[in-house]
């Protein structure tokens, strides 16, 4: 059972993972750490072509194959071009202008991480007019401190060519190639109530709650489970896509981080959802446009939640934003899918907030859902 010492655990996994670099398509170490982290807890564990962690937990007696699912990759940017001592990035994932100027980050290339600031034209030589416009993601740069003087643009097509080959000599000179991955750079900080702010907590706040359910899950229990800590869910709910294929499982589950509406100016209709009121069954996303859960999925976990007393919340989404349950659902001839969404605060922001609690929450109904599987769906 889970007891109080549990709030330590969960936050030395979430911060762990959470300074792990990740995004979509570099999930390369967070896929490791991961890896050792849970396999001496697991009966098989196993790498797929789409670079998904697979690990299998069997159960005593026969029963359904169950699926759960939480996204290793995080959002963030690669490398474009070097634009007159900037770096310029293309970003990989939902990333929100309004939220990503003047942060911290860092260029991981093949021989070192690079420290830098992403940042947009100074308000301070800005015309008038063009403080009144938004930031868009096209107008932010990465300024590592370059200083080169002679690095002057021109109209002249001779020396604009030899501009753009220094331009070259420049980002090798710093080991940074096109592509090369880029995060935000914050810290992991204690906050009230068990509450922490950080980066990239969606998902490794669902890796997370699957690592503590793998550490927690006795083997008295119906059927295996397929534990699946996928990737390039941001780009486009890639890596569950192949891997749900290849598990071809009876049931999943998927856990991953929502918005909550707690703050001034949202209203109860877009979101009722609170942060440390517990883990949230969405019956929905996107009005439905994404997952709409079947009734059998439905009475499997609200009977799970009732039965072991786990304090939860019930939303039905309504705008977009849709996960890997939406994907996950339409695999095959279709699987029974529910989602399980951690509630979170400044969610795509270079700093989210989570609340510890909510997180081991969903942890025991992670356990409690695989317990009740049996009842629900056959193998
Ligand atoms: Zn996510």
């Amino acid at each position: 059972m889970l007891f109080k010492m549990d709030v330590v655990i969960m936050k030395e996994t979430l911060k762990t993972l959470s300074m792990i670099p990740g995004i979509s398509g570099h999930e390369d170490i967070i896929r490791k750490e991961i890896k050792t982290m849970i396999e001496k807890h697991v009966d098989e564990i196993k790498e797929d072509k789409m670079g998904n962690l697979i690990a299998v937990v069997k159960g005593e007696k026969k029963g359904p194959k169950i699926l759960l699912s939480a996204h290793m990759d995080q959002i963030g940017f690669i490398v474009n071009h070097l634009e007159d001592k900037y770096i310029r990035v293309t970003p990989i994932g939902g990333i929100s202008a309004k939220a990503a100027p003047m942060t911290p980050v860092n260029i991981y290339t093949k021989n070192k991480d690079i420290k830098g600031v992403l940042v947009s034209k100074s308000a301070f030589l800005e015309e008038p007019e063009e403080s009144k416009k938004v930031t868009k993601i096209k107008d932010l740069f990465i300024d590592i401190g370059i200083i080169n003087k002679d690095d002057k643009t021109t109209d002249d097509k001779d020396k604009k060519n030899k501009s753009d080959n220094k331009k070259q000599d420049i980002l090798e000179e710093h080991g940074i190639e096109l592509g090369d991955p880029v995060t935000f750079d914050v810290p992991f900080v204690e906050l009230k109530n068990n509450c922490v702010r950080g980066m990239a907590f969606d998902d490794r706040a669902g890796c997370a709650v699957l690592i503590e359910a793998i550490k927690n899950l006795k083997k008295d229990f119906a059927g295996e489970v397929n534990f699946l800590f996928c990737t390039q869910e941001e780009v486009g709910l890639k890596g569950s896509r192949t891997a749900v294929f290849g598990i071809n499982p009876d049931v999943a589950l998927v856990v991953d981080m929502t918005t909550t509406g707690d703050m001034p100016g949202i209203s109860k209709i877009d979101s009722s959802t609170i942060l440390g009121a517990g883990p949230i069954i969405t019956l929905a996303d996107a009005e439905g446009r994404g997952l709409l859960i079947r009734k059998n999925v439905k009475e499997w976990l609200i009977g799970a939640v009732k039965k072991d007393k786990i304090k939860h919340q019930v939303e039905i989404g309504v705008r977009f934003g849709t996960t890997d349950a939406t994907i996950i659902n339409m695999s095959r001839e279709g699987i029974p899918t529910g989602l399980i969404s951690l509630p979170g605060r400044h969610i795509h922001s270079p700093t989210e907030i989570v609340n510890i609690d909510d997180l081991n929450g969903a942890t025991k109904l992670l356990l409690a859902a695989i317990k009740s599987a049996e009842n629900h769906f056959k193998n």
